[in-house]
């Protein structure tokens, strides 16, 4: 399976790192290895002293697809989780000043937790779904997927005309404003529409 990321996906976040708004989807993958489920925990890796959260939304494709028009992109994935995309960012910010891949920074072993998956049809409006991330029970993250600026549909269909898309492959669509460092000891807790589906703890 393939895991897809999306930066710069929202124009508060992407003001954030002094980033310009992209024209096209910025996309980057991680390995199979990059991700932890079922609330394992994360371990600080010994590469890096100011690794950063990033909480987004998380697609999941239920079937097999290439050239996908964005009309029928949503026949493409019907559950969505919450994920992190830990980022080392002194490492990925030294790849951004060389114009190195950002692999080393983002793509590591257990780079890309994961929460439980919920069934699409239970959220009330699919356009703007509401998901949040609370750091040691504090609220650090707030986003909803009406600010996105390429919508899933847009994302499934752009990515589709690149790579072919397989049954269970995840697409991370972005990170909101209010990312931040973590430490160990740290617990991270996420949440869509209210319901709590994630828990990482840092150690
Ligand atoms: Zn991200």
């Amino acid at each position: 399976m393939k895991i897809f990321c999306i930066g710069r996906n929202y124009v508060e976040h992407a003001k954030e790192l002094n980033n310009p708004v992209p024209g096209k989807p910025l996309v980057f993958m991680k390995p199979a290895t990059a991700l932890v489920k079922e609330g394992k925990p994360f371990y600080y890796p010994n590469f890096t002293k100011d690794l950063h959260y990033e909480a987004e939304i998380v697609l999941k494709i239920n079937r097999n697809g290439k050239h996908i028009e964005p009309q029928f992109a949503a026949k493409y994935y019907d559950e969505i989780s919450i994920g992190i995309d830990f980022t080392a960012r002194d490492v990925q910010d030294k790849c951004k000043e060389k114009g190195h891949p950002w692999e080393i920074a983002k793509a590591f072993d257990d780079s890309a937790p994961i929460g439980e998956f919920i069934a699409l049809e239970n959220l009330n409006n699919s356009a703007a779904i509401e998901f949040h991330l609370l750091k040691n029970g504090e609220k650090v993250q707030i986003g909803t997927t009406a600010d996105l600026i390429f919508d899933f549909n847009y994302l499934i269909s752009y990515l589709s005309k690149i790579f072919t898309l397989s049954t269970g492959d995840l697409i991370y669509t972005g990170t909101p404003a209010g990312v931040g460092p973590v430490k160990v000891g740290d617990v991270l807790e996420g949440f869509i529409e209210g319901e709590k589906l994630l828990h990482c703890e840092v150690k």
